[in-house]
This record gives C-alpha cells, sequence and structure tokens, in this order.
C-alpha cells in the first residue's frame, strides 16, 4: 500500500472521518502502511486521514524511557470514544501534517478510552501523560480538527505567516 502524508493546507484534513464497520484484510493492509509511515516519518502517533483515509483509525507509539519505540507497545485504535476526562495539562505539539511547527495546547490530564483493535474486539485504556495527549491529538484528526486549529487568534495568524514562509523556503531549496 502506497501511502502519503496528507499536508496542511490540503483540505482534505478537514474531512469528518467514518466509523469503520469492517474489520478486514483491507482494514489490516491500512494498519500496517500507517505504522511504516509514521516510523519512517519519526513520529508517535498518526491518523489515518492524514494518509488520505477518512476513517476512525489512530495508531500510536510512544516512545519507553531510552527513547525507543517498541513493536509491542505500538496501540491500534479503531472507532475510540473517551468515557472519562479530567484535569489539564499543557504539552508543546507537533504533527506530521504541520511539518516543523510546534505550540503548546491544553488537553486533559487523564481520559478513558473505548475502542476497537484490528480484529473488532473492545478494548479500554485509561492514560495519562504523552499517551492521552497523543490520543487526544490523533481524535481531533479524526473530526478533521489540527492542532493548530486550537491556537487562539493571534497565535494563529503567527503560525499561518510562519508556514507560509518555510513553505516557499522548501520550494525554493528543492530547485
Ligand atoms: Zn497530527
Amino acid at each position: 500500500m502506497n501511502l502519503n502524508i496528507v499536508e496542511y493546507p490540503d483540505k482534505k484534513l478537514k474531512e469528518k472521518s467514518l466509523k469503520v464497520e469492517l474489520f478486514n484484510e483491507e482494514l489490516h493492509t491500512l494498519l500496517d502502511g500507517m505504522y511504516n509511515v509514521m516510523i519512517n516519518s519519526n513520529g508517535i502517533g498518526l491518523a489515518a486521514i492524514q494518509v488520505a483515509h477518512a476513517k476512525r483509525v489512530l495508531i500510536l507509539s510512544i516512545p519507553d524511557e531510552e527513547g525507543e519505540q517498541n513493536r509491542e507497545d505500538l496501540i491500534e485504535m479503531i472507532n475510540p470514544l473517551i468515557t472519562k476526562k479530567s484535569g489539564e495539562s499543557v504539552y508543546q505539539e507537533g504533527c506530521l501534517s504541520v511539518p516543523s511547527f510546534y505550540e503548546d495546547i491544553v488537553r486533559y490530564e487523564s481520559i478513558s478510552v473505548n475502542y476497537q483493535d484490528r480484529d473488532g474486539n473492545t478494548q479500554k485504556i485509561e492514560a495519562d501523560g504523552l499517551l492521552s495527549i497523543a490520543i487526544q491529538h490523533e481524535m481531533d484528526h479524526l473530526e478533521g480538527i489540527l492542532f493548530i486549529d486550537r491556537l487562539s487568534y493571534s497565535r494563529r495568524k503567527k503560525f499561518e505567516k510562519e508556514y507560509k514562509r518555510m513553505q516557499k523556503e522548501k520550494k525554493s531549496s528543492k530547485i
């Protein structure tokens, strides 16, 4: 499966993802392809819409204490739903679809999530710290929301300016 990361300002990222009904080979191929894209791009999380598939699918690979991403720590979430949330935490987030930009975003500190695994079995997880933040970031993607959509008006303006400049530089350096 040939998957490429969709980058802002592509309108595809605003699309609301659809519930997964079939837990078949096609879904497994998508999940495996997403894993390769995420690891090759040094990401810790990826939603299917970021590779142009509008499905309620996301994956997470939080590094261990040594900073290693282990395949056995991979979490695949299909049709996730937050059932409990509490507290508040701020973390400097980035996104594979908004390269080279990082900003502080406020999220819930702890969450409980119900979801399905790749075989359609119901799973439940309680998360805090980076895992909690990453889940909330990826779940936003399923609604067509990017972390930059959560910035204040003035910070968003600053972002648009910086991002345009960076894209211009990227283009000119490719010549
Ligand atoms: Zn993202």
